[in-house]
């Protein structure tokens, strides 16, 4: 019996090995295995398996700020309701996110930017493209606060000239020069205690709200209604109370977070290292965002369900760097608080109260 079986792992290691050669060696085998990891992706990139249930879905494509992270693009997040598909803010490699998480799946036919700093909208250029190569002829509708007339019209004249060479080269019934068109919807400015509707379609209701990012004027944070389901998106801003006001029990409350220890840390460092002019811009950042502790104190007063941190600042690697970034969060929200990652998917299904949380490769 013994022998058999020896016979059988020596028949086996003989067969992969044969299999590895191949692989190495064999132009065929090599085009065989490549035509079906081609064909693997190509599938799963029509997918988008969580819209399977009507509901409101949260995907982060890009969590980070202007300070590099390997591993976070910046501001980006989708936002699926329905059929429909909205993106707040396109900063830099929030459309090759995109694509990594979700292939052509969920192509946005709106941009929310919630404020100009480019770590918000570097890639707004990059995400119509984007929808352009897929084959989307409808206008992308820009929202903003006033002024993004300017970011449309600026990204479009910037693009202009690749817009050209692509329709010359693959020709306009396939890539029509309209396929590339940004249309600015500019959301004119509330007062400070009011909230306006910005869209109001296919059962999603829109709201921008003013939040507080000076010099940055004026900076919205948006809050997005479907079919009794909810999220709020902050923007960047300091502790404020329209974040209370209008994320009144909203199943998901997306906050930004500046850790002032980490980033004192880190000026200290870079004061000592001979890089005064780092350190005093790091400082500058500390009165206009919030810490992850107020941000923590704004979702219980707004009895939000789920707080999910983004926009982090310093950049949060590994268990230890959480951890010193969430110290004294504990102690004002037990539960119901999270910090966000790239990939990270939150689906509220309509007609219940359910918070479903995954993770897109
Ligand atoms: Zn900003
Ligand atoms: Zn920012």
């Amino acid at each position: 019996m013994m022998k058999f079986f020896a016979a059988l792992a020596a028949l086996a290691a003989a067969a992969l090995a044969l299999l590895v050669f191949a692989i190495f060696w064999l132009p065929t085998a090599q085009d065989l295995l490549f035509r079906s990891v081609v064909k693997a992706n190509f599938e799963a990139a029509a997918e988008a398996p969580f819209q399977e249930k009507d509901g409101l879905h949260l995907i982060l494509c890009g969590t980070g700020s202007p300070v590099v992270d390997p591993e976070r693009a910046a501001s980006c997040a989708l936002v699926i309701a329905g059929q429909r598909a909205i993106l707040f803010d396109a900063g830099g490699g929030a459309a090759r996110k995109m694509q990594t998480i979700l292939g052509r799946a969920a192509l946005p036919d709106a941009i929310f930017l919630t404020h100009f700093h480019s770590d918000h909208i570097s890639d707004v250029g990059d995400v119509a493209l984007m929808r352009a190569a897929f084959g989307r002829q409808t206008p992308l509708a820009i929202y903003g606060p006033p002024g993004v007339e300017r970011i449309a019209r600026g990204f479009q004249e910037a693009y202009a000239l690749d817009v050209s060479y692509r329709t010359a080269h693959h020709g306009a019934a396939l890539m029509p020069p309209q396929s590339f068109v940004l249309q600015a919807r500019p959301i004119i400015a509330p007062s400070a205690e009011e909230s306006v509707i910005a869209l109001e379609e296919d059962g999603i209701t829109i709201t921008a709200f003013r939040v507080d990012h000076d010099p940055a004027e004026p900076a919205y944070g948006y809050r997005v209604d479907y079919k009794g389901r909810s999220i709020i998106i902050s923007g960047d801003t300091s502790k404020h109370p329209n974040l209370v006001r209008v994320g009144k029990d909203a199943d998901i409350m997306l906050h930004d977070a500046l850790n002032r220890e980490m980033v004192e840390i880190i000026a200290q460092t870079a004061e000592s290292g001979g890089a005064p002019r780092l350190a005093k811009i790091l400082r500058d950042t500390f009165d206009y965002h919030a810490t992850p502790q107020e941000a923590a104190e704004i979702a219980n007063e707004a009895e939000a369900a789920l707080l999910i941190y983004y926009h982090l600042v310093p950049p949060v690697q590994g268990l230890i760097a959480e951890r010193i970034f969430l110290r004294g969060v504990p102690e004002i929200r037990a539960e119901g608080v999270m910090i966000g990652y790239d990939g990270l998917r939150v689906s509220l299904p309509v007609g219940s109260s359910e918070i479903e949380i995954g993770s897109l490769p």
